[in-house]
């Protein structure tokens, strides 16, 4: 991998040290180029007259995302977020009372909000699988905790919050073997490393196009396998995913677009397809050696530094790095880092409930480097927060 090439159409490099991938990653030339164009399309054709010019480049949205996953592009649903994304799939699913939903400690805020919220409202019941020794899901509790009440698997690949990596694909094995519907939230590993749904074995799975990926702020794509697109009763109609047929009667347009609605930013779905295409070019194999060995570089180099402690789950861990500084506070870290130029963030105790409450280490400092992070950049960083260590504690 070309990294000062890569980085020399990386606007943000110049002026920022970014490690907060799992936040938003930095824009590429190239995206900003085909948004800014589309932008101005807008304003000088007309905002339908430049979304029919661009259709080709939508359509190549869609199969891009679906080459990505290893999916059809009349599995992928586009969003403006993630977190949209997986409702779409989530609030389509029919539940009853004494229904089970399984779900880990790693799952992401807003998940378990709507399994609460759900679960409040239909009856229906929310189990948490323990973790195993290496503090990912317990994939032989899973297993152990299936019965026939068991309605979904909602499962969280890779936290908000620190740098596991859930078993996804032995959960699959185990989803399949049960026949139980199996959601996948991917946002922080799609784009990080390769995610193939037919690998996993999931049924959907949603992602989010800002993170790891590279793309603009609010986009997301939701994937739904063909043979589990029967199983949802699409949460909202309307215009985009229904048909009239007639005699106040309604059908579903095909595939996963039944699950859309009518009105986007083009603006971004143009940029989603250059930046899921520069990833698809550059190879996810070779982004994700690259990303997780960064990681593990930044994990080391923390571990290294006295006063400085990391708290990373699994047994299999990616570029997300957490960490706590002995006598000043994340936030504070985070303060400090800015305005010596570094971006980093803080983990929120809300967005990963059920690990806050499980573990009580949060808040902690986030590190999230990518491919086109450099080892002296890290460097850099591990030494500011050295230097910050409270001797005295
Ligand atoms: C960021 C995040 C989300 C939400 O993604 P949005 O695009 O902000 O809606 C969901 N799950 C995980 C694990 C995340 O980190």
């Amino acid at each position: 991998m070309d990294v000062d090439a890569l980085r020399a159409i990386t606007p943000g490099c110049k002026h920022r040290l970014h490690l907060n991938n799992a936040g938003a990653g930095l824009m590429s030339q190239p995206t900003l180029d085909a948004m800014t164009a589309h932008l101005r399309a807008e304003a000088e054709l007309g905002g339908y007259e430049a979304a029919d010019a661009a259709a080709g480049q939508i359509a190549d949205t869609y199969a891009a995302l679906a080459e990505l996953l290893g999916g059809r592009p009349e599995e992928i649903a586009l969003f403006d977020n993630s977190t949209h994304a997986w409702q779409a799939a989530f609030y389509s699913l029919p539940l009853s009372p004494g229904d089970r939903i399984l779900t880990g400690t790693a799952e992401y805020g807003s998940n378990v909000y709507a399994y609460l919220q759900v679960a409040r409202r239909t009856g229906a019941e929310v189990v948490v699988v323990p973790n195993d020794e290496h503090g990912q899901l317990d994939t032989a509790a899973l297993a152990g905790l299936i019965d026939e009440r068991t309605k979904l698997i909602g499962l969280t690949h890779v936290p908000t919050s620190g740098g596991l990596v859930n078993p996804a694909v032995e959960v699959g094995r185990i989803a399949r073997a049960a026949g139980v519907p199996y959601l996948l939230d991917a946002t922080q590993s799609v784009g990080q490393f390769p995610v193939d749904v037919e690998a996993i074995g999931c049924d959907f799975l949603c992602g989010t196009g800002r993170k790891f990926l590279r793309g603009p702020r609010g986009t997301g794509f939701l994937w739904v396998r063909e043979s589990a697109l029967d199983r949802l009763d699409p949460h909202v109609a309307e215009i985009r995913s229904a048909v009239w047929d007639g005699d106040r009667g309604f059908s579903w347009v095909p595939g996963a677009r039944r699950l859309e609605t009518w009105e986007n930013s083009y603006i971004n779905i143009v940029g989603l397809g250059v930046a899921v295409r520069q990833a698809l070019d550059l190879g996810l194999d070779q982004i994700g050696r690259r990303a997780i060995g960064l990681g593990a570089r930044m994990r080391g180099l923390l571990d290294d530094t006295p006063g400085v402690t990391t708290y990373d789950l699994g047994a299999v861990r990616c570029a997300i790095v957490t960490a706590k500084v002995d006598g000043v506070p994340a936030d504070e870290v985070v303060t400090r880092l800015a305005s010596a130029g570094v971006n980093v963030t803080a983990t929120e105790a809300d967005d990963n409930q059920l690990d806050t409450e499980f573990r009580r280490v949060h808040p902690l400092v986030r590190f999230s480097p990518h491919y086109y992070n450099t080892e002296d950049e890290l460097e850099h960083a591990a030494a500011l927060v050295g230097a910050m260590v409270d001797k005295r504690v």
